[in-house]
């Protein structure tokens, strides 16, 4: 018998998951609450997908098998809860595209870095000439790829998301980098329930996949014996007894499943955090049995992502960085203390409830000014006020680098790491950033 899927929310994911379902021979039907994008609407209109916009007509929906949810729909909306009260099952997109690829799946999570560490591991996965494929939160649908025809590797990046819908679906690499508070406001302000839903990775492992984390994350370590798992391949900045990657006199050092090492000096991606996401990246790539020739070399040629620690332009001796997608304190945190020179950090925006405690010391250390930029900017007033560092006020991006320009001193570094998402005054955090570059550009 036919079965009917409804997608809810005609985004990258949704639309990839009607296109894999309309060619499995399933009954589809998409609806999207808010308005669907031009090319999405093209999109399931070549594949002949019936779709609505601006409403969820319930006739249409409440009659489904099985629901495949958007992630960033939640799960109080309203239809979400009446398709569970009707007892229909919801998914994720990856979970149903996971049902139909026969592909190794090397997945990463966490709540900084996944999409660092998923592009990385990409590269080095491309770079060794295998046929693989980048998919999650990040480019293309992993359903599409697979309606498409399938790979031999996905490499995916997964947020706690998209986890929260996800039952059989097996990671044969699962990479858990670290976690810290963050989309609290989804999880009921339970930490709990987000730290759960990150270990949700773990599910379905096998004694022969393989479970990469960092052995120094306090959360990852105390939670870790409540989980079954596959082989264990912690990783850590100094020495211990089983990790397979840490640093040695300025060396980074993996010592299974092929022991190896190379000069810290020689990995493009700088700062501690990267350091971290480089250890996870070059792990999952040896587990995979790529050479280490080949991983040092892609450790090493890998020029980044955009966003995130992303150098725009020396400006009369000062640097520029766009870390636009530093969208909670922690990630801001690892920014800062990456920084070489003295600072002017712009931060600001739609707080998700922040404590900037967490980078007090370093911007008393690091920061020679301090210029917000956010719609209302009175709670970072107040935070950062006592702390004796020049402080701007910024409602717009212009103003904001133009007031950066006047007061950045030459050898210093103008950071934009804003802690806060971009919502009260751009589109997304690649408006915030891409705006942040043009007008540096002009400078
Ligand atoms: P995610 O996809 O998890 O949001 P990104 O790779 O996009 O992570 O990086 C987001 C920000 O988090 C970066 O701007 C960087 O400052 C910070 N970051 C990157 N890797 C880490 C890490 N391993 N630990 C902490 N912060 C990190």
């Amino acid at each position: 018998m036919e079965k009917r899927i409804v997608v809810l929310g005609a985004g990258e994911s949704g639309c990839g998951a009607a296109v894999l379902a309309k060619k499995l021979g399933f009954d589809v039907f998409v609806s999207d609450f808010g308005s669907i994008a031009d090319k999405y609407k093209a999109m399931l209109d070549a594949h002949a997908i019936a779709w609505e916009e601006k409403q969820h007509s319930e006739e249409l929906i409440l009659n489904a098998g099985e629901v495949i949810k958007s992630p960033g729909i939640p799960n109080e909306a309203p239809m979400v809860v009446k398709i569970t009260e009707a007892g229909i099952p919801v998914i994720s997109e990856i979970e149903f595209a996971g049902r139909y690829t026969r592909a190794k799946m090397v997945c990463i999570t966490g709540s900084n870095g996944k999409t660092t560490t998923t592009s990385l591991i990409y590269h080095i996965f491309r770079e060794a000439g295998l046929d693989v494929g980048l998919a999650g939160n990040i480019g293309r649908s992993l359903a599409l790829q697979v309606a498409e025809g399938d790979r031999d590797y996905y490499i995916v990046e997964l947020s706690s998301f998209q986890l929260d819908n996800m039952y059989e679906f097996r990671a044969n690499v699962a990479v858990l980098l670290n976690i810290t508070p963050d989309h609290l406001d989804r999880y009921g302000y339970k930490m709990e329930n987000y730290v759960k839903a990150k270990f949700r990775i773990l599910q379905n492992q096998k004694p022969e996949d393989a479970f990469v984390y960092w052995n120094e994350d306090p959360i990852i370590t105390k939670e870790l014996p409540k989980y079954t798992h596959g082989r264990p391949y912690p990783f850590a900045e100094e020495k211990q007894d089983g990790v397979a990657a840490y640093t040695h006199e300025e060396k980074l050092v993996f010592t299974e499943p092929v022991p190896f090492n190379m000069e810290l000096e020689e990995l493009s991606l700088t700062g501690k955090h990267n350091l971290y996401n480089s250890m996870a990246a070059g792990i999952s790539a040896n587990v995979a049995g790529i050479r280490k020739e080949t991983i040092r070399e892609a450790l090493g040629s890998f020029t980044g992502v955009e966003h995130r620690l992303e150098k725009v332009a020396k400006v009369n001796g000062v640097e520029y960085i766009n870390d636009s997608k530093a969208t909670n304190v922690n990630s801001c945190w690892y920014a800062l203390q990456s920084m070489k020179t003295k600072t002017v950090l712009i931060l600001g925006g739609k707080d998700k409830g922040n404590d900037y405690n967490e980078i007090a010391d370093l911007v008393k250390e690091k920061c020679s000014a301090l210029i917000f930029l956010g719609a209302d900017n009175s709670k970072l007033q107040e935070f950062f006020g006592t702390f004796g560092l020049p402080l701007y006020d910024t409602h717009s991006m212009q103003e904001c680098v133009e007031q950066a320009y006047r007061i950045a001193r030459s050898g210093e570094t103008v950071l934009l790491s804003p802690c806060c998402a971009s919502f009260d005054l751009f589109k997304s955090y690649e408006e915030r950033g891409r705006m942040f570059k043009e007008c540096v550009c002009r400078l």
